[in-house]
Parts: C-alpha cells; structure tokens; sequence
C-alpha cells in the first residue's frame, strides 16, 4: 500500500493513498477530524484514564486521545492486518517505544504513557476486559449497533461512551426495515428526520444499558456531514436505569407539519415513531468546559470552534420547526428566518436557530405560534 504522511491535531501519521476514501486498504476521512477534535476535547473534560478506540483504522484517534490529552492508558484496535500494521507504525512514528509484544497485541511507551496496539474483532476485546475502560469510542462503518452490549459491559459503571452512527439513511428512514432490525424503531421521514434519527440512536443505548442497571446522562449528541454523534456519561443503579428510561417515548407528526410527542414506555396513540429519546441532547456544564478548552487549544478544524457555539446556544427541547418545509406544506412565502425568530421573541417565547438544519429553530413556541410568525402575524 502507498502511504502518505499527514497531520492532525498533535499527530503525524501515514494514510494510504487512495483516489477515494472508501477504496483504500486502512480507512481515513480527513472530514471527520470534527469529530475527532469534539472528541479530543470531550475526552480532555472528562479525563478517563483507560481510552479504548475500538475501530481504530489508521490509530488517529487514539493517538490524538494520547497526545493531546491527559488519558494515561490508550487502546487502538482494529480486525484488519493492514490496519494494526499502520497503527504499529504510526505510533512509532510519534515516539512510541516497544515495551512488549506479541502477534496481536504490542504495548509500547509514549512519553510515559501507554499505548496498546491490539489485532482482532472489538467484540472479542471488550468481552475480555470487563469494566476496564473509562472512556470507550466505537466509530465503525455504519450502525454501531453489534459493538453496543459489549461496550456497555467493557466500560466501568461511571464511565463514558462515545458512539458514532454512519448509517443516517437507516435513522433517517429511506430504510425503514434495517431502521426496525438494527434500532428496533420506527424512523420519520421528512424534515424531523436527522433530529428523529439521533434520539433513536440515544433511546437505543438508553435501552441496552438499561437492563445491565445502567442510566445515561447525555452529555452532547449532535447531526452533522452526514454522522450522528453521542457522548454519554453512565450512572450506576436500577434507579438510573428507571430515570433514564421515563426518558424514552414517541413522535407524531400530522400532514400539516404539526408534531406532538409523549414520554412513555408504549405509545398511546397509533402511527407512532420511535421508540426515541426524548431527554436532553446536552448538559450545559459539558459544553461550557467544552467550549472553555476548545478556545484554549489548537484544534485540527477551522470549523470546530464555530459548531461547537452553535450546538452550545442552541435550545434543548425535543424537535425543531423548518421553517421551509412548513411554509412549503401551507403555500406560504418564505420569509427570513431572522424576521421568524424576532417574531416569536417579541410574542414572549425562547427560540434559538439549530445544528440540524440552517432553515430550522428551536422555539418553545406551539406550532401555531410559528405559523403565526411564519404569516407574518
Ligand atoms: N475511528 C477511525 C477514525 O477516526 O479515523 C475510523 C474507523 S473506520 C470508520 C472503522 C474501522 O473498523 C475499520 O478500520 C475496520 O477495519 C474496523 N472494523 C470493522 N469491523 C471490526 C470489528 N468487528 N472489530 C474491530 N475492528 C473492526
């Protein structure tokens, strides 16, 4: 394989040469490095000792976890020859010096820390360490789904979870069958979708970390380049377990764009999405030490910065009004969403603009209140 060097973050790491991401031997998408930067400062606030990188690929991440955070102990695992061989490398391109070694398993020091370069399926991995790992990131291709139960049993009963999900089409509902196979959910079509989407990949995790009396705290959850994103904090106990629970319900959405939701273990009412999560997307003291140190470091991103202000403004209520799609549905001209929000403010109700989408707000408003505003009113 051809291998170029490039760097991100603190890091300096080879990458296959590839005319398209998909088609090179080790996965690398230079676009994600958002994700990473979020997650290089998420796992800088949380201060996990133990960091798992389950679908490591080039080790980018976990290098970056090592370099540019105060974790102690790093594991970069991946199932594929290619991919533990150039993690080998990259972490010995940054300084890493054997300290011990087998065929599918090479611990090496970094300036006094550790770093554990493992060959084999992250299943296989976490079922061996059980509540071993602070801090574990699953990013795979597509849904993160079959990685779920054993991450949960992996990771300590405090610890932290970071998910990615890929497959948005499956949580955005052009596949409905996968989105019940995979989620064990109905998924919404149309403009509530990516907002949906998320909170069915939340109510998921929710769900399986609920029977080993598990709770989840969200700490940021977020839509963006075609990904869906969960930092989650766990909390130990049948009773966190309950809470986090009373969090799960459904959503409704009516041809005239109205939608309507309901915290509840069965829905109440037929034609039903979900089952979804239905709590916060956020806690406001994650994301002020996020954006505290994401003005303090050199992120990878020119982008980071401004996301990260943009999801920290932004009101935390379930689902959000597109201001395009509803004025499509009623045949009404589409006014600046500026003109919107300052409708609604002076009518006495919160509004915000939203990650999800740059048509969308989020507004404490009833439907009819938009409307309202949308007309002009
Ligand atoms: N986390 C990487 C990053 O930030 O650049 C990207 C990971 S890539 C999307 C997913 C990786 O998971 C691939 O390298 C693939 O070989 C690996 N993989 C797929 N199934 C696996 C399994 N069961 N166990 C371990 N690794 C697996």
């Amino acid at each position: 394989m051809e291998l170029k060097e490039v760097r991100e973050g603190a890091s300096r790491f080879f990458v296959p040469e590839a005319e398209r991401i998909y088609d090179a031997p080790v996965f690398y998408n230079p676009v994600m490095a958002i994700n990473r930067d979020i997650s290089v400062l998420a796992v800088d606030v949380l201060k996990p000792s133990r960091v798992l990188d389950a679908l490591s690929a080039t080790g980018v991440r976990g290098l970056r976890y090592l370099l540019e955070t105060p974790a102690g102990e790093v594991w970069m695992n991946d199932i594929k020859e290619e991919a533990f061989r150039l993690i080998l490398r990259n972490v010995e391109l940054n300084g890493g010096k054997i300290v011990k070694s087998s065929n599918e398993r090479v611990v090496f020091d970094i300036s006094g820390k550790k770093a554990i370069v493992s060959k084999g399926d992250a299943n296989r991995l976490m079922a061996e360490k059980f509540r071993y790992f602070d801090f574990i990131d699953l990013d795979p291709f597509g849904a993160p789904v079959e990685f779920l139960d054993t991450a949960l049993r992996a990771v300590k009963r405090r610890g932290f979870l970071g998910v990615t999900a890929t497959d948005t089409g499956v949580l955005c509902g052009a596949y409905r069958n996968a989105c019940l196979r995979k989620y064990l959910a109905v998924p919404i079509r149309g403009e509530l979708c990516h907002e949906a989407g998320l909170r069915i990949l939340i109510g998921l995790v929710a769900r399986y970390a609920a029977k080993y009396d598990l709770g989840v705290k969200v700490l940021l959850a977020y839509y963006r380049d075609h990904y869906f994103r969960v930092f989650l904090g766990l909390k130990s106990g049948a009773r966190k377990a309950d809470e986090s629970l009373s969090n799960i319900g459904y959503l409704w959405q009516d041809k005239s764009g109205k939608f309507w939701y309901s915290r509840e273990f069965l829905p109440s009412e037929s034609n039903a999405y979900g089952p979804l999560w239905l709590g916060e997307l956020k806690d406001d003291d994650f994301m002020n030490s996020l954006l505290k140190k994401s003005q303090e470091v050199v992120l990878a991103s020119n982008k980071t910065l401004e996301f990260i202000r943009l999801l920290s403004d932004e009101l935390d209520v379930p689902f959000h009004y597109d201001t395009h799609a509803i004025a499509r549905r009623h045949g009404l001209e589409v006014r600046k969403l500026a003109v919107i929000m300052e409708k609604l403010e002076k009518m006495g109700y919160r509004v915000t603009r939203t990650h999800f989408s740059p048509t969308s707000i989020k507004t404490d408003a009833p439907f009819d209140a938009v409307l309202d505003a949308l007309r002009g009113l």
